[in-house]
């Protein structure tokens, strides 16, 4: 059994530095909470700043080697740890499952999806292949080539414990760099087996570590003067904050906010199609997803027949722990948090709209665990607080629209961008969509595009401050920097003094 696994029942989830656990001496640790049960099934460590320190300097140090190292190496022990995370799918879904509450199918998902970003990065030679411009001028040559940052670090969501950080340290490291994580305090299991397997896979001690911990934790790192750069996915509101802090003490930062995500619903779409995909978009993973659908504006007459459609299915869900096999939803990251998305379905009523179907009804809130049943809300408009804000739970909001144009209004005044869909059966509409919505991330047809990890991740307006978004091929920019190499090997009888500002003859 794995460190990460005997931690979960008993013990303290620690830091990983220099390929090794390390237990924090700071004093301070919070609580992993079995949402299942609502009962506290382990702790984890808070680390000081003293302790991010430490970790900076391990990574630092093992920079120069691991930059040094042959891309064939490199590339080698990604095809190592992607056999072995291939090999362990279902432990580190079990841990998924375990601390954040989602089914162990679904976490299944989130591993695969990760993993998809370690197989990307075994093509490391080939992605970082510079150009080369043979005799730019007389007997001078021109190459680019990218090299690494140096220690960059990655600050990572509860919702994708594990996929999310794959996001963001496969490609980092197989760029050269050596990585920091500090994964979500509410699960943070799944980051030590991760750090078991690189060692398995025979990375060097010091270039992939964790640190646990809270705002101390991060606030060290966006301040530290060897951290170079950013990765961020998490809450608008801190992922601004960030962006500003980091960039104002010179890192390259991307920071991926919250989401309002749109499915837009044409009359000829076929009705089935539709509301199987949006409740598959808005309840799976209690609609803990930053892909989540959260809202469907059904254009014109397909409004009441898709929410008869939607109704039908979502009486279907059965909600239960994510840890037993039959159970399609779990339940919320924190009682706190469940509770405050239950609070938008009154909140949503005094606002004018319609709770069609109330998820606090649903038999399994009864118990101690932090369940809450499956919602819809009908007649939902701008303006409301249940529009606006990013609810993060399993409540779906309809807003009814008369045509096309109001629809994509709606979708366009919204100041989040990351994902949205269209379902119609008309390709011209679709294609029209794609060329006017102000949104990173477009399905036609298909409710949760999240791109494949040879394109990359990230949305636009409040959803992502930065000019990169995450992984694939802008993944590799942002964890590298480009050089440009001008070279001549001239005869030495030929050589002169000249004065005059160099050019091409
Ligand atoms: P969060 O913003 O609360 O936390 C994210 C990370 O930041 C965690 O590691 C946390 O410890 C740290 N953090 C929290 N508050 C901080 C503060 N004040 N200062 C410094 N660090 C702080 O987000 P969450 O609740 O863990 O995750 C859910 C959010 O993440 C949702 O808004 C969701 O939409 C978003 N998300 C976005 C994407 C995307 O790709 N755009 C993907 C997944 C999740």
């Amino acid at each position: 059994m794995s460190i990460a696994e005997l931690a979960i029942g008993t013990k303290t989830v620690h830091h990983w530095i220099g390929g090794k656990p390390v237990a924090s001496q700071s004093g301070r640790s919070g609580v992993v909470w079995n949402p299942a049960t609502g009962e506290e099934q382990s702790r984890v460590d808070f680390a000081s700043a003293a302790e991010v320190d430490a970790a900076v300097t391990a990574a630092k140090g093992a920079f120069p080697a691991w930059r040094a190292t042959p891309l064939s190496r490199r590339a080698e022990v990604m095809f190592k740890l992607r056999e072995l995370v291939d090999a362990n799918r279902r432990r580190i879904a079990t841990l998924i499952s375990q601390e954040h509450g989602k089914t162990v199918a679904d976490a299944m998902g989130e591993v695969a999806r990760g993993l998809e970003n370690i197989e990307f990065a075994c093509g490391i030679p080939n992605l970082l292949k510079g150009g080369f411009s043979e005799q730019a001028s007389r007997n001078v040559d021109i190459y680019q080539i990218r090299q690494p940052l140096g220690v960059v670090a990655g600050i990572t969501p509860f919702n994708f414990p594990a996929m999310v950080p794959m996001w963001m340290f496969a490609n980092a490291i197989a760029c050269g760099n050596t990585f920091l994580l500090k994964p979500s305090e509410k699960d943070p299991s799944a980051s030590l087996l991760m750090a078991e397997l690189f060692r398995e896979a025979g990375l060097p001690d010091g270039v992939f570590n964790v640190i646990q911990g809270d705002k101390v934790a991060v606030d060290r790192l966006l301040e530290h003067p060897d951290v170079k750069a950013i990765s961020f996915v998490g809450s608008t509101p801190v992922a601004k904050s960030i962006y500003e802090t980091a960039t104002r003490s010179g890192k390259r930062v991307q920071a991926l906010g919250g989401a309002k995500n749109h499915m837009l619903v044409l009359p000829d779409a076929d009705i089935g199609m539709a509301a199987d995909a949006a409740v598959s978009a808005a309840f799976g993973s209690a609609g803990e997803r930053c892909m989540a659908i959260s809202v469907v504006v059904a254009v014109g007459a397909v409004a009441d027949p898709l929410i008869d459609a939607i109704r039908e299915r979502m009486s279907k869900i059965k909600v239960g722990p994510g840890m037993e096999e039959g159970n399609d939803m779990g339940p919320l990251i924190t009682r706190e948090h469940r509770d405050r998305v239950a609070s938008y379905l009154d909140c949503a009523v005094s606002e004018g709209a319609t709770v069609a179907v109330d998820g606090r009804k649903d038999a399994v809130c009864s118990g101690a665990g932090f369940f809450l049943g499956t919602s819809l809300v009908d007649n939902v408009r701008p303006g409301m607080r249940c529009y606006e804000d990013e609810i993060f739970g399993p409540v779906l909001a309809i807003s009814r629209a008369g045509t096309y144009e109001e629809a994509v209004r709606i979708i366009n005044e919204n100041p989040y961008g990351n994902g949205t869909a269209i379902f119609t059966r008309d390709g011209g509409a679709a294609r029209q969509f794609q060329f006017d919505v102000e949104v990173g991330m477009v399905g036609i047809n298909v409710p949760i595009p999240v791109p494949m990890s040879y394109y990359s991740f990230g949305g636009w307006k409040a959803s992502l401050f930065g000019d990169l978004h995450m992984y694939g091929p802008e993944g590799i920019q942002f964890y590298t920097r480009g050089k440009v190499v001008t070279s001549r090997w001239p005869d030495p009888a030929t050589s002169k003094v000249d004065l005059g500002f160099p050019q091409s003859r």
